[in-house]
């Protein structure tokens, strides 16, 4: 079976040296051809994860970020596409919501490729997201349907998808803690700042919806502030932009510090007393490592998260913000909300069955 491997960004980097693996070890022949679109290209955005996760070097790598979503997703849809044509696969295999998501989808699509999609069904019901209109599209063309919860199932069902293509199979990002947690290492950073382990708040920002509205960046930023908690801040190049761009000083309570590679993030999430964030991973891993986590959206995908009170919508308010940073809580945490740690192996026995 020959798989073509459509990643771009740092999620799908992590996802996808999961399933690599498990392809990798199947107990048939397969052949992965795995394409870099080059959408994240900072050395640690991307080349980090490579290294440190053992992921395999791209065959392909395009080079294509840095451009408008309608740059970016057109001119991976034209390279994507010649690369398709030439490898002629028997699967494109695409993961969340990013443009890479979409153009490998949509390439596939239009030459008949049976698509399946990793992390399929998830919805914010948000459309001004740029990733809903990726999530949205991509599962509408693909072939299999790969879903990590019931809620994403349902999400699917109620926009008319048929059942059969249909698979709950958990999360991989759920199978990525269970592999690496053991292998967290500590920032080399980490003792040179004020902070003790289990002491501090750590936080992602990198939403659009809140990069992108300077109104929403200050009040998030006035909020971590003003909880008055130590904050220890792995700052993504596009929030670091618009935060150099408006001028705003930081106070002395947040600690910027550089985007860590995965193990690292995962010894920070591991150590944290709590999770303030924007990403839809970090809510999950927050979940897998015990942490409550305040969710600096409206909304959320994961919406299981909140209703188990382990994640708390506290949107750009900087008084729910701060209010949140501060509170105790003592919670407990449900098992099992994305499946056992072998979402990989579900979805190549799936492969293998419809090959
Ligand atoms: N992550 C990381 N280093 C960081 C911040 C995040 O390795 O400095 C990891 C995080 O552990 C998670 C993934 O990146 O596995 C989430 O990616 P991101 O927040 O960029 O995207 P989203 O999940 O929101 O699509």
């Amino acid at each position: 079976m020959k798989v073509f491997t459509v990643v771009g960004a740092r999620p799908q980097f992590i996802k996808a040296a999961v399933l690599s693996r498990a392809l990798a070890n199947a107990d048939f022949p397969v052949q992965e051809i795995l394409v870099h679109t080059g959408q994240h290209y900072d050395s640690n955005m991307s080349d980090v994860f490579f290294e440190e996760l053992s992921i395999p070097k791209p065959m392909y790598s395009l080079g294509l970020g840095g451009g408008t979503h309608g740059q970016n997703t057109g001119r991976m849809i034209e390279q994507l596409e010649a690369l398709m044509l030439k490898e002629k696969p028997d699967w494109v295999l695409v993961y969340g919501d990013t443009d890479s998501t979409l153009a490998g989808a949509i390439a596939a699509a239009k030459l008949h490729i049976p698509i399946a999609h990793v992390e399929a069904g998830l919805r914010s019901y948000n459309r001004a997201m740029p990733e809903e209109i990726n999530r949205l599209l991509t599962d509408h063309v693909s072939t299999v349907l790969f879903a990590p919860t019931d809620v994403a199932k349902r999400n699917l069902l109620k926009e008319g998808i048929a059942e059969d293509k249909i698979h709950i199979v958990g999360d991989v990002m759920c199978d990525a803690t269970e592999f690496y947690k053991s292998k967290a290492v500590k920032p080399v950073w980490f003792d040179e700042l004020d902070v003790k382990a289990g002491e501090y708040v750590l936080c992602t920002i990198h939403r659009a919806e809140n990069t992108d509205s300077e109104t929403r960046l200050k009040a998030i930023l006035e909020g971590i502030e003003a909880s008055g908690e130590k904050i220890v801040l792995p700052l993504h190049p596009r929030t670091k932009n618009k935060i150099k761009m408006l001028g705003v000083e930081l106070a002395g309570n947040i600690f910027i510090v550089e985007p860590v590679g995965y193990l690292e993030m995962n010894w920070l999430e591991s150590n944290c007393k709590l999770i303030a964030t924007d990403s839809g991973g970090v809510q999950k891993e927050a979940y897998f490592h015990n942490k409550h986590c305040v969710t600096l959206r409206d909304e959320t995908e994961w919406v299981e998260l909140v209703e188990q009170n382990v994640n708390t919508l506290v949107g750009a308010s900087p008084d729910k913000i701060s209010c949140a940073l501060r509170s105790d809580r003592a919670v407990v945490f449900a098992e099992g909300l994305y499946g056992n740690g072998d979402a990989a192996g579900n979805i190549i026995k799936t492969l293998k069955g419809r090959a």
